[in-house]
C-alpha cells in the first residue's frame, strides 16, 4: 500500500513527501483508514513502528476537513505516560503543524504551572500532555475540554501501570460527549486494565494489533553475555565500544553507575553525557536535546530514557544492567533499529541480573543463548545452571561410589553363592562315583 491509497489530504501528502517517507508502515496502513472513518481505535504496535504518525496524520486530516465544535477549546488531546515520550510526540506534531494555522502546546509535569495556564489562554488546537499535569489544569479550570474532538492515549498500558487511571478518568469525564473520537495505543492489548478502561472510554472500537511488543525485532541484532562482576561488565562494555558505532546508549540500574561510567568515558575523550531521573526537567531536556543533535556520542542513562527518544543515529544499545521489568527491555532496545535502520543491542547478565534476564526470556518467548568475546568468558553460567551443576557435582560422586560398591558386593555375593553351589554339586558327583 502507498500513502496515495490512504486518501489523505493534499497538504498531508506534501508533508509526508517533505519528511521523505516512501510508504506507510503497517500500523499506519491499518490505523489511518479506521481513524479517518471517525471510528474509535484500540491498537497495539511495537515501539519504532511509526505509530505516532498513525494517529497524528488522521488527527490533522480531521482538523483540515471537519468544523471545530468550539473555537476556544482544544480539538485534540494526546496523552503520553512520560515527559520524554510526550516530547517526542510533540516534536513530530510540530513538524506537521508548522505549515498550518494550528497551534500546539506541550504540557508536562515538572514545568512551570502558570506558564502552562497562560499557554491554554492562547487557545491551542493540539495539546500534548502527561496525564497528571493535564488533570491538575482541569481541576484549576485552566481549560475546558467540552469541545474536544479527539482524545488520543499513547502507551495507555504504561499510563495505567504508573497509576494514572484516576487522571485518565478525570480527563475522559471532562470531555465526555457523544461526538468525541477516542484512540488508545498500548504495547499490548492483553492487559486487564487497558481492556477495562477501553470498555469505559471507547465506543465500539476497532481493534488493530500489529505485531506484539515481545515479537522479535528484525532490525535489531540482540546479543547476550554472561558476566561475573562489575569489572567484567566494564571490560565487555569497552569491547563493545571498540566496534564502530554512530551513537550509543548505555542503560544502568543505578544513578551512581550512570555518573561513574559517563565520567570514565568522558575522561577518555569520548563525548559522553549522563542522564538520570533526579535531574530537573530543564537539565533533562538540555541533555536529550544535545544527544539528539549529535553533540554527545554516548548517553549513559537509567530507564528515564528507555522510551520516547527517537534518534535514528542510535546504532548501539547496551544493557549494562538488565531492566527490572521485561517490557522495559523491549523499550530500551527499541531506541535503536529505528525507521528501518540496523541496530545492535548488547545485554550483560550477571548473577544479580539473572532473574530479570529470565523474565525477559519468558516475555520474548525465546530461548536465548549467550555469546562470548574471546578472552572475556564468564565463570558464571547462570544461577539455575550453577545450582543444578553444583548439586550434581556434590551428589553424583558419592552416589556413584556408594552405588558401585553396593553393586560390587552384591555381584561378589552372587558369584560366591554360585561357586559354592557348583562346588557342592561336583563334590557330590565325585562321592557318588566312589
Ligand atoms: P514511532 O513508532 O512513531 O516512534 O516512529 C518511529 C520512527 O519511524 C520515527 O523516526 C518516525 O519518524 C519514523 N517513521 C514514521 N513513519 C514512517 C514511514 N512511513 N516510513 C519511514 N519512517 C517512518
Amino acid at each position: 500500500m502507498q500513502f496515495e491509497d490512504l486518501n489523505l489530504d493534499k497538504r498531508l501528502m506534501k508533508m509526508i513527501d517533505h519528511l521523505g517517507f516512501q510508504q506507510p508502515t503497517e500500523i499506519q496502513q491499518r490505523a489511518i483508514p479506521v481513524v479517518s472513518a471517525g471510528k474509535d481505535l484500540l491498537a497495539s504496535s511495537k515501539t519504532g513502528s511509526g505509530k505516532t504518525l498513525a494517529f497524528l496524520l488522521p488527527a490533522l486530516q480531521r482538523m483540515f476537513r471537519a468544523k471545530a465544535f468550539s473555537r476556544r477549546d482544544p480539538r485534540v488531546v494526546i496523552l503520553a505516560p512520560t515527559r520524554e515520550l510526550a516530547k517526542q510526540v510533540y516534536g513530530q506534531l510540530r513538524q506537521l503543524v508548522s505549515s498550518t494555522p494550528y497551534k500546539a502546546v506541550l504540557i508536562l509535569g515538572g514545568e512551570n504551572f502558570n506558564d502552562q495556564a497562560k499557554a491554554f489562554r492562547k487557545e491551542p488546537v493540539f495539546v500534548v500532555a502527561t496525564p497528571g499535569r493535564l488533570a491538575d489544569h482541569l481541576e484549576h479550570r485552566h481549560l475546558s475540554l467540552e469541545g474536544l474532538e479527539m482524545l488520543i492515549m499513547d502507551e495507555a498500558d504504561r499510563m495505567l501501570d504508573l497509576g494514572f487511571a484516576p487522571q485518565l478518568k478525570a480527563i475522559h469525564d471532562a470531555a465526555s460527549h457523544r461526538r468525541r473520537q477516542t484512540l488508545m495505543f498500548s504495547a499490548t492489548l492483553d492487559h486487564h486494565q487497558v481492556n477495562a478502561i477501553a470498555g469505559d472510554m471507547l465506543s465500539q472500537p476497532k481493534r488493530v494489533a500489529v505485531g506484539f511488543a515481545n515479537e522479535e525485532h528484525k532490525d535489531i541484532v540482540q546479543r547476550f553475555f554472561l558476566v561475573d562482576h562489575l569489572d567484567h561488565k566494564q571490560a565487555l562494555l569497552e569491547k563493545v565500544m571498540e566496534e564502530e558505532f554512530q551513537q550509543l546508549m548505555i542503560f544502568t540500574a543505578t544513578r551512581s553507575d550512570t555518573d561513574r561510567l559517563a565520567k570514565e568515558f568522558a575522561d577518555k575523550g569520548m563525548k559522553t553525557v549522563a542522564l538520570s531521573g533526579d535531574l530537573n526537567q530543564n537539565q533533562r531536556n538540555r541533555i536529550m536535546d544535545e544527544f539528539e543533535r549529535g553533540i554527545h556520542k554516548v548517553l549513559v542513562t537509567t530507564d528515564v530514557a528507555s522510551r520516547g527518544l527517537d534518534i535514528t543515529n542510535v546504532s548501539h544499545v547496551v544493557n549494562f544492567d538488565m531492566p527490572k521489568h521485561a517490557e522495559e527491555y523491549v523499550h530500551r532496545i527499541g531506541r535503536t533499529g529505528r525507521a528501518g535502520n540496523k541496530g545492535f543491542a548488547f545485554s550483560f547478565v550477571g548473577p544479580k541480573d539473572w532473574n530479570s534476564f529470565k523474565n525477559v526470556e519468558a516475555f520474548l518467548s525465546q530461548k536465548i543463548s549467550f555469546d562470548v568475546f574471546e578472552g572475556l568468558e564468564a565463570k558464571f553460567k547462570g544461577s539455575c545452571l550453577r545450582k543444578r551443576n553444583s548439586l550434581v557435582k556434590n551428589l553424583r560422586p558419592r552416589n556413584m561410589v556408594r552405588k558401585s560398591h553396593r553393586q560390587k558386593i552384591q555381584h561378589l555375593r552372587r558369584e560366591t553363592r554360585v561357586f559354592t553351589k557348583v562346588f557342592l554339586l561336583v563334590n557330590r558327583c565325585l562321592c557318588l562315583k566312589r
